[in-house]
């Protein structure tokens, strides 16, 4: 039988093409860096997720729970790869537990790391309590703590989110945008309009980038339905007058300075690459894109090769990805690496 396929990362993409592999009847060794499989949506808590409105713990839980009860996918959690070495068809990766795995094939799907607010001062994270981001909020809401101040509990009746924290700023070398922030936060504007019918929610931002279908779903209907108010702007600082969170700007469309009141502020963080990649790009010996993200060896013609032939990407290990995306790359990293297991040799990329 050939060797098993080598799957590193147990996120959203990890799991979509451990499954893929293991319902053509091939053998995966996944391995996953933390106690538990699900990589951001379950180790982060995220809340409902979009577009499709389930809860990340039915959604992504019911994909963790069918890779841990099948046959063929041999789970090693709280485990790294520490080395790689080989060929395709005949790689070997010894792992932190001093185990070795002979691999025909490998995929890193080992996803992205979340922006620290810390790297954005000005916007009073790690100053001011009740300046909190997307990920904590979407903690508050799927714990089932509801919405609340983290200063003294209390239940805001003002909030502000801050689009694009992390991300299109080139002052602190975040040049891309993440792709689902926009919609994400709309939807969390809705969600807490929807436990606090009294709390108003602002949303400041550069351009809104509710793509494709996301745009009457999230957008229209967030304003229509749920009275979400949009405000485009350059935020300056947000600061404190002692009782409340100050969000200080200008409001880009009337050109006008706009300082307003809020009890607490989110911060729509970014997706920033894997904290790993170098470490991942030196063991597998695999390129990184300028950003330092994991490089597609193309775009079109051969989508999951890296730099190196018999090691595939998925998912936002090459960049901001959807979670729908991250699992379609996933699927089509584990039929790249079948081909391999099926004895085709893959190109080395230019
Ligand atoms: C606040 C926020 C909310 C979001 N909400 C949505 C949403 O509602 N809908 C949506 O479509 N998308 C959403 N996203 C995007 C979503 O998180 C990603 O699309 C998805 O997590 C990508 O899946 P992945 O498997 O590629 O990566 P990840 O989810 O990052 O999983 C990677 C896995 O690899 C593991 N890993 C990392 N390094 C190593 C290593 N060296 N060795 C072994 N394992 C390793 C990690 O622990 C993790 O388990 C959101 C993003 C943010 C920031
Ligand atoms: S998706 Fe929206 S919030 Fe996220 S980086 Fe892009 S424009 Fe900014």
């Amino acid at each position: 039988m050939a060797n098993p396929v080598l799957v590193v990362g147990g996120g959203p993409s990890g799991l979509a093409a451990s499954h893929a592999l293991a319902s053509v009847g091939q053998p995966v060794v996944l391995v996953e860096k933390e106690s538990q499989l699900g990589g951001a949506p379950i180790l982060s808590g995220y809340a409902k997720l979009v577009p499709s409105g389930e809860w990340a713990k039915d959604a992504i839980g019911g994909m963790v729970t069918r890779a841990e009860a099948a046959d063929l996918v041999t789970v090693n959690t709280a485990t790294t790869v520490q080395e790689f070495s080989g060929n395709p068809g005949a790689f070997r990766a010894t792992l932190s537990d001093g185990s070795s795995v002979d691999a025909s094939a490998a995929i890193l799907c080992t996803g992205f790391t979340h922006f620290d607010s810390v790297n954005k001062p000005e916007w009073g994270f790690g100053l001011f309590p009740d300046v909190v981001t997307t990920t904590q909020v979407e903690q508050m809401i799927s714990s089932g703590a509801g919405v609340r101040c983290p200063s003294d509990g209390r239940t805001p009746k003002r909030v502000a989110i801050l689009l694009c924290v992390g991300s299109r700023d080139r002052q602190i070398g975040r040049e891309w945008c993440s792709k689902v922030c926009c919609t994400v936060s709309s939807n969390l504007a809705m969600e807490i309009r929807e436990e606090l019918p009294d709390c108003h929610v602002y949303i400041y931002y550069m351009d809104i980038r509710t793509f494709g279908l996301y745009e009457d779903l999230y957008y229209w209907r967030s304003q229509e339905e749920f009275k979400v108010k949009y405000v485009k702007a350059r935020i300056a600082e947000v600061t404190s007058d002692g009782d409340r969170l100050i969000v200080k700007g200008e409001d880009t469309l009337v050109k006008r300075p706009i300082t307003i009141p809020f009890d607490m502020v989110v911060h729509a963080i970014g997706m920033d690459p894997n904290v790993d990649n170098m470490l991942l790009s030196s063991i597998f010996d695999v390129k990184l894109q300028k950003h330092g993200h994991i490089e597609r060896a193309s775009t079109y013609s051969a989508m999951a090769e890296t730099s190196r032939p018999g090691v595939f990407v998925a998912g936002a290990a090459t960049g901001p990805e959807t979670i729908d995306d991250s699992i379609a790359q996933g699927q089509g990293a584990a039929m790249a690496a079948l081909a391999v297991v099926n004895g085709a040799l893959p190109q080395a990329a230019e």
